[in-house]
């Protein structure tokens, strides 16, 4: 394959790495102590189109492909991983389920606004008793004639507060396991829904975290996302383009680190010269930059296959695997380099080092993507 990304998409990528140095890296250390992501910063990103990415052009959207989405994505991503997570829910999962699944009635009823970031999707599978065991869930839909009624509750749902739509992911069939799962459009403003308080967390704080609870909500039969029934195959199908947004997002924090860490150690000088001149951290940014060039191709080919309308699942569980690994990697080795300071909030890296440890976790943690890789690698 030719990963060269073209002409358009490295204009792209540009343009947003000139906007998350200029708008959001500066800024980015208080987003993490205010644990939010402001609203100014959110319309902004809504007027470059960035909520309507991959949303057909019929739709409002940009109608751009994986590929241009994840160059932006990286660049955000490496400013703030906490506003990178948002852009990556909202368009690798909920207008890409919206785009994929949707009747013409829900098409036309939600992806215009959620292309313009007027309706910011959040995705909602995990449960506190259903995680990895996502068939396991317990949130209901129970079909009364003229409505389904959901009852439910949903945890570590990201972007709940700032949410217009959620997906929502329950069973038609309690006793169907996966084959009983299939996927609703709620709104938030619903009666019985309940958007619980925010969860503490130890990285990508400019990212909301919550508990949202279904009691009884009434969802009109037209929000039946897909087909009854057929709900696990879309989560899963989904993820693939979820998990290459995490797969960049993870080199976008990795490149953050790596630039710090060059510059950190060329200013430092200890024993009268730059610790850069030390072979040891020498070997560790060779070791770091060539580990980040690795991944970023896996992540890119993971898009170009998805762009290519291929079967890309194994490769983009490859990438999310080495990317979120090497994300870790990375961040941890910046902090060593520099020392003591690294520890202290004053240093982004810091913060580089609590927002990647994440990436191991949601959209399938480490342990899911090798099941995924070894299960299509073993298939007969
Ligand atoms: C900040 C954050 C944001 C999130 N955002 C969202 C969101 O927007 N929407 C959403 O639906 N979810 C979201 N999640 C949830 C996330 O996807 C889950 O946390 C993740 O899927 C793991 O589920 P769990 O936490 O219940 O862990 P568990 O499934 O309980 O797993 C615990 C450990 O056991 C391992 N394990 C489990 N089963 C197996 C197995 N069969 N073989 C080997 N090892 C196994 C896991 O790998 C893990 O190490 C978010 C999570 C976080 C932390």
């Amino acid at each position: 394959m030719d990963f060269k990304l073209t002409e358009d998409d490295l204009e792209l990528k540009q343009m947003a790495r000139e906007l998350a140095d200029r708008r959001i890296y500066p800024r980015a250390m208080e987003f993490d102590e205010k644990e939010i992501t402001p609203k100014d910063l959110i319309e902004e990103c809504a007027e470059l189109g960035y909520f309507g990415f991959v949303v057909p052009e019929e739709y409002g959207g940009l109608g751009f492909g994986t590929t241009s989405f994840v160059g932006v994505l990286e660049e955000i991503s490496a400013a703030s991983a906490g506003f990178g997570i948002m852009l990556s829910v909202h368009n690798s999962l909920t207008c890409e389920i919206v785009n994929q699944f949707g009747s013409e009635v829900l098409k036309k009823k939600y992806l215009p606004q959620m292309a313009t970031g007027e309706r910011i999707g959040a995705y909602c599978v995990t449960e506190p008793n259903a995680g990895t065991d996502v068939a396991s869930l317990a949130t209901t839909a129970e079909d009364k004639g003229d409505h389904y009624l959901i009852n439910g509750t949903k945890a570590f749902v990201t972007s709940a507060i700032y949410a217009g739509v959620l997906i929502v992911f329950a069973k038609t069939d309690p006793e169907g396991g996966h084959k009983g799962i299939s996927c609703f459009v709620v709104e938030p403003d619903w009666e019985g829904v309940t958007i619980g308080a925010a969860e503490k967390k130890c990285g990508i704080k400019a990212s909301d975290t919550r508990e949202i609870n279904f009691q009884d909500v009434k969802v009109p039969k037209e929000n039946l996302l897909g087909e009854i029934g057929k709900g696990f195959g879309m989560a899963l199908t989904i993820l693939n383009l979820g998990r290459i947004g995490v797969s960049v997002q993870s080199v976008g924090i990795a490149q953050a680190a790596l630039e710090e860490a060059i510059k950190y150690s060329k200013e430092r000088k200890q024993f009268g010269k730059s610790i850069s001149k030390f072979q040891a951290i020498q070997f560790k940014i060779a070791e770091m930059a060539t580990r980040i060039d690795a991944g970023r191709l896996l992540a890119y080919r993971a898009a170009q296959l998805k762009d290519a309308g291929e079967p890309c699942s194994r490769e983009a569980s490859m990438a999310k695997l080495f990317c979120s690994k090497t994300a870790n990697y990375v961040v941890n080795e910046a902090l060593q380099i520099h020392g003591g300071y690294g520890y202290i909030k004053e240093y982004p890296v810091e913060r580089y080092f609590r927002d990647a440890r994440v990436t191991e976790i949601y959209e399938g943690t480490t342990e899911v993507q090798q099941m995924v890789i070894a299960r299509d690698l073993l298939k007969d």
